[in-house]
Protein backbone atom coordinates (compact mmCIF):
# COMPACT_ATOMS: atom_id res chain seq x y z
CA UNK A 1 0.00 0.00 0.00
CA UNK A 2 1.01 3.43 -0.60
CA UNK A 3 -0.16 6.72 1.17
CA UNK A 4 1.08 10.43 -0.56
CA UNK A 5 0.81 12.93 1.84
CA UNK A 6 0.74 16.32 0.98
CA UNK A 7 1.99 19.08 3.18
CA UNK A 8 1.01 22.98 2.96
CA UNK A 9 3.36 25.85 2.95
CA UNK A 10 6.09 24.35 5.26
CA UNK A 11 8.63 26.86 5.14
CA UNK A 12 5.70 29.10 6.05
CA UNK A 13 3.28 27.05 8.03
CA UNK A 14 5.02 25.10 10.66
CA UNK A 15 5.57 26.14 14.04
CA UNK A 16 5.59 24.81 17.50
CA UNK A 17 7.36 21.63 16.33
CA UNK A 18 4.60 20.87 13.76
CA UNK A 19 7.04 18.84 12.00
CA UNK A 20 6.83 16.01 14.28
CA UNK A 21 3.08 15.52 12.80
CA UNK A 22 4.91 14.64 9.63
CA UNK A 23 7.87 12.14 10.87
CA UNK A 24 5.06 10.36 12.91
CA UNK A 25 2.67 10.04 9.90
CA UNK A 26 5.41 8.93 7.84
CA UNK A 27 7.33 6.79 10.42
CA UNK A 28 4.06 4.92 11.42
CA UNK A 29 3.51 3.97 7.68
CA UNK A 30 6.95 2.58 7.17
CA UNK A 31 7.08 0.64 10.59
CA UNK A 32 3.82 -1.38 8.66
CA UNK A 33 5.43 -1.50 5.54
CA UNK A 34 2.85 1.37 4.04
CA UNK A 35 5.20 3.69 1.59
CA UNK A 36 5.16 6.95 2.34
CA UNK A 37 5.55 9.49 -0.39
CA UNK A 38 5.77 13.01 1.06
CA UNK A 39 5.35 16.26 -0.84
CA UNK A 40 5.16 19.49 -0.18
CA UNK A 41 3.09 22.85 -1.87
CA UNK A 42 4.98 25.66 -2.22
CA UNK A 43 3.93 29.32 -3.24
CA UNK A 44 3.70 29.06 -6.78
CA UNK A 45 3.14 25.79 -7.40
CA UNK A 46 0.23 23.56 -8.72
CA UNK A 47 -2.23 21.26 -7.12
CA UNK A 48 -3.67 18.02 -8.63
CA UNK A 49 -6.53 17.17 -6.44
CA UNK A 50 -6.01 13.53 -7.42
CA UNK A 51 -2.19 13.56 -6.02
CA UNK A 52 -2.51 13.08 -2.29
CA UNK A 53 -4.45 10.97 0.14
CA UNK A 54 -3.31 13.17 3.52
CA UNK A 55 -3.00 17.10 3.46
CA UNK A 56 -0.96 18.93 6.61
CA UNK A 57 -1.72 22.27 7.28
CA UNK A 58 0.45 23.62 9.99
CA UNK A 59 0.52 26.59 12.19
CA UNK A 60 2.10 29.99 11.39
CA UNK A 61 2.38 33.75 12.63
CA UNK A 62 -0.16 35.99 11.02
CA UNK A 63 2.23 37.31 8.69
CA UNK A 64 3.01 34.42 7.77
CA UNK A 65 -0.56 33.14 6.91
CA UNK A 66 -0.96 36.52 4.95
CA UNK A 67 1.53 36.03 2.62
CA UNK A 68 0.56 32.41 1.99
CA UNK A 69 -3.42 33.40 1.60
CA UNK A 70 -3.75 34.23 -2.26
CA UNK A 71 -1.46 31.43 -2.96
CA UNK A 72 -4.19 29.28 -1.06
CA UNK A 73 -6.98 31.20 -2.27
CA UNK A 74 -6.17 29.39 -5.61
CA UNK A 75 -6.38 25.86 -5.04
CA UNK A 76 -9.54 25.99 -3.01
CA UNK A 77 -11.07 24.64 -5.46
CA UNK A 78 -9.04 21.82 -5.50
CA UNK A 79 -8.84 21.13 -2.06
CA UNK A 80 -12.71 21.28 -1.88
CA UNK A 81 -12.12 18.43 -4.22
CA UNK A 82 -9.74 16.26 -3.04
CA UNK A 83 -11.70 15.53 -0.04
CA UNK A 84 -14.87 15.03 -1.85
CA UNK A 85 -12.32 12.46 -3.67
CA UNK A 86 -12.12 11.11 -0.11
CA UNK A 87 -8.22 12.88 1.02
CA UNK A 88 -8.02 13.52 4.77
CA UNK A 89 -6.68 16.99 5.90
CA UNK A 90 -4.98 17.78 9.55
CA UNK A 91 -4.86 21.72 10.10
CA UNK A 92 -3.11 22.36 13.23
CA UNK A 93 -3.35 26.37 14.92
CA UNK A 94 -3.31 29.05 12.12
CA UNK A 95 -3.65 26.22 9.63
CA UNK A 96 -6.78 25.43 11.48
CA UNK A 97 -7.56 28.89 11.07
CA UNK A 98 -7.21 28.95 7.32
CA UNK A 99 -9.13 25.78 6.64
CA UNK A 100 -12.04 27.89 8.21
CA UNK A 101 -13.70 30.74 6.39
CA UNK A 102 -11.17 33.44 7.40
CA UNK A 103 -9.18 35.06 9.88
CA UNK A 104 -9.24 37.96 11.12
CA UNK A 105 -5.56 39.10 12.70
CA UNK A 106 -4.74 41.62 15.52
CA UNK A 107 -3.58 44.19 13.17
CA UNK A 108 -7.64 44.41 11.46
CA UNK A 109 -6.40 42.22 7.70
CA UNK A 110 -8.71 40.18 6.95
CA UNK A 111 -7.11 36.90 5.55
CA UNK A 112 -9.42 34.40 3.81
CA UNK A 113 -9.21 30.90 4.19
CA UNK A 114 -10.74 28.36 2.01
CA UNK A 115 -14.34 27.28 4.04
CA UNK A 116 -13.16 22.89 4.34
CA UNK A 117 -14.29 23.60 7.72
CA UNK A 118 -17.30 25.88 8.61
CA UNK A 119 -16.06 27.98 11.46
CA UNK A 120 -14.44 31.85 11.50
CA UNK A 121 -11.77 33.58 13.88
CA UNK A 122 -10.72 36.54 15.49
CA UNK A 123 -7.59 37.79 16.97
CA UNK A 124 -8.21 38.62 20.65
CA UNK A 125 -5.47 40.95 22.92
CA UNK A 126 -4.75 37.88 25.24
CA UNK A 127 -3.05 35.49 23.79
CA UNK A 128 -3.75 31.70 24.43
CA UNK A 129 -0.73 29.93 25.65
CA UNK A 130 0.25 26.94 27.70
CA UNK A 131 -0.73 23.23 27.65
CA UNK A 132 -4.00 21.62 26.95
CA UNK A 133 -6.10 18.38 27.45
CA UNK A 134 -9.50 17.52 25.53
CA UNK A 135 -11.31 14.33 25.30
CA UNK A 136 -12.62 14.01 21.91
CA UNK A 137 -14.98 11.26 20.73
CA UNK A 138 -14.65 9.45 17.47
CA UNK A 139 -16.14 6.81 15.97
CA UNK A 140 -17.89 6.42 19.26
CA UNK A 141 -14.66 5.83 20.97
CA UNK A 142 -13.74 8.22 23.72
CA UNK A 143 -9.50 9.46 23.41
CA UNK A 144 -7.34 11.88 24.91
CA UNK A 145 -5.43 14.65 23.18
CA UNK A 146 -2.90 16.46 24.52
CA UNK A 147 -0.69 19.01 23.70
CA UNK A 148 0.37 22.66 23.64
CA UNK A 149 -1.61 25.80 22.55
CA UNK A 150 -0.57 28.89 21.40
CA UNK A 151 -2.76 31.72 20.13
CA UNK A 152 -4.40 35.13 19.83
CA UNK A 153 -7.02 33.52 17.31
CA UNK A 154 -10.63 32.55 19.11
CA UNK A 155 -12.60 30.78 16.49
CA UNK A 156 -16.28 30.30 16.63
CA UNK A 157 -17.89 26.57 14.93
CA UNK A 158 -20.75 27.59 13.15
CA UNK A 159 -24.11 26.12 14.09
CA UNK A 160 -24.09 22.70 12.79
CA UNK A 161 -20.41 22.13 13.05
CA UNK A 162 -18.75 19.78 14.84
CA UNK A 163 -15.87 20.04 17.16
CA UNK A 164 -13.16 17.71 17.37
CA UNK A 165 -12.98 17.47 21.60
CA UNK A 166 -14.09 19.07 24.33
CA UNK A 167 -11.38 20.77 26.77
CA UNK A 168 -10.73 19.41 30.18
CA UNK A 169 -7.87 21.77 30.88
CA UNK A 170 -6.35 24.68 28.36
CA UNK A 171 -8.54 27.07 26.44
CA UNK A 172 -9.27 25.60 22.95
CA UNK A 173 -11.56 27.09 20.57
CA UNK A 174 -11.92 30.81 22.17
CA UNK A 175 -11.19 29.87 25.74
CA UNK A 176 -14.94 30.06 26.84
CA UNK A 177 -17.40 27.43 25.03
CA UNK A 178 -15.08 24.68 26.24
CA UNK A 179 -14.55 23.01 22.56
CA UNK A 180 -11.49 22.38 20.99
CA UNK A 181 -11.25 22.19 17.07
CA UNK A 182 -13.68 21.17 14.26
CA UNK A 183 -13.83 18.19 12.27
CA UNK A 184 -15.98 17.35 9.35
CA UNK A 185 -15.85 14.07 8.02
CA UNK A 186 -12.24 13.41 7.35
CA UNK A 187 -11.04 16.99 7.45
CA UNK A 188 -9.51 17.82 10.89
CA UNK A 189 -8.92 20.87 12.52
CA UNK A 190 -7.06 21.63 15.80
CA UNK A 191 -5.22 23.93 17.90
CA UNK A 192 -3.13 21.54 19.27
CA UNK A 193 1.01 22.11 18.67
CA UNK A 194 3.43 20.05 20.96
CA UNK A 195 3.81 19.08 18.19
CA UNK A 196 0.04 17.12 17.89
CA UNK A 197 0.58 13.62 16.76
CA UNK A 198 3.17 12.18 18.28
CA UNK A 199 1.66 12.21 21.82
CA UNK A 200 -1.53 11.34 20.01
CA UNK A 201 -0.69 8.67 18.11
CA UNK A 202 -4.28 7.34 17.95
CA UNK A 203 -5.08 10.25 16.13
CA UNK A 204 -1.98 9.39 13.53
CA UNK A 205 -3.61 6.11 13.13
CA UNK A 206 -6.69 7.39 12.54
CA UNK A 207 -5.82 9.75 9.98
CA UNK A 208 -3.64 7.28 8.22
CA UNK A 209 -6.35 4.97 7.69
CA UNK A 210 -8.96 7.36 6.64
CA UNK A 211 -6.17 8.77 4.32
CA UNK A 212 -5.53 5.19 2.85
CA UNK A 213 -9.52 4.22 2.61
CA UNK A 214 -10.20 6.00 -0.65
CA UNK A 215 -8.21 3.47 -2.33
CA UNK A 216 -7.58 0.77 -0.44
CA UNK A 217 -11.67 0.44 1.35
CA UNK A 218 -11.59 -0.02 5.22
CA UNK A 219 -7.93 -0.64 6.47
CA UNK A 220 -7.79 -2.28 9.58
CA UNK A 221 -4.14 -1.00 10.57
CA UNK A 222 -1.43 -3.19 11.85
CA UNK A 223 -0.74 -2.09 16.10
CA UNK A 224 1.94 -0.93 17.00
CA UNK A 225 3.97 -0.84 20.31
CA UNK A 226 2.85 2.54 21.85
CA UNK A 227 4.57 2.68 25.21
CA UNK A 228 6.99 5.67 25.06
CA UNK A 229 4.32 7.45 23.01
CA UNK A 230 1.80 6.63 25.81
CA UNK A 231 3.97 7.77 28.64
CA UNK A 232 4.68 10.93 26.97
CA UNK A 233 1.50 11.90 26.58
CA UNK A 234 0.88 10.90 30.45
CA UNK A 235 3.73 12.83 31.59
CA UNK A 236 1.55 16.01 29.38
CA UNK A 237 -1.33 15.90 30.86
CA UNK A 238 -0.27 15.93 34.13
CA UNK A 239 1.28 19.31 32.74
CA UNK A 240 -1.86 20.17 31.43
CA UNK A 241 -3.58 19.76 34.98
CA UNK A 242 -1.63 21.47 36.57
N1 LIG B 1 -1.25 33.40 14.09
C1 LIG B 1 -2.31 32.62 14.68
C2 LIG B 1 -2.72 33.10 16.06
O1 LIG B 1 -1.95 33.70 16.77
C3 LIG B 1 -1.90 31.15 14.73
C4 LIG B 1 -0.74 30.87 15.63
C5 LIG B 1 -0.26 29.45 15.58
O2 LIG B 1 -0.35 28.78 14.55
N2 LIG B 1 0.31 28.99 16.67
O3 LIG B 1 -3.86 32.86 16.45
Amino acid sequence: MKLVLCQLYPEHLSIYADRGNVIVLTRRCEWRGIECELRALRVGEELDPEEADLYLIGGGQDRDQELIAPDLQRHRSSLHRAVELGAAVLAVCGGYQLAGHRYLGHTGAEIPGIGLLDLETLAGERRMIGNILCEAEIDGEHRSIVGFENHAGRTILAPGQAHLARVVSGNGNDGVSGLEGARTGRVVGSYVHGPLLPKNPWLADWLIAQALERRYGPIELEPIDDRLELRAAELASHLARG
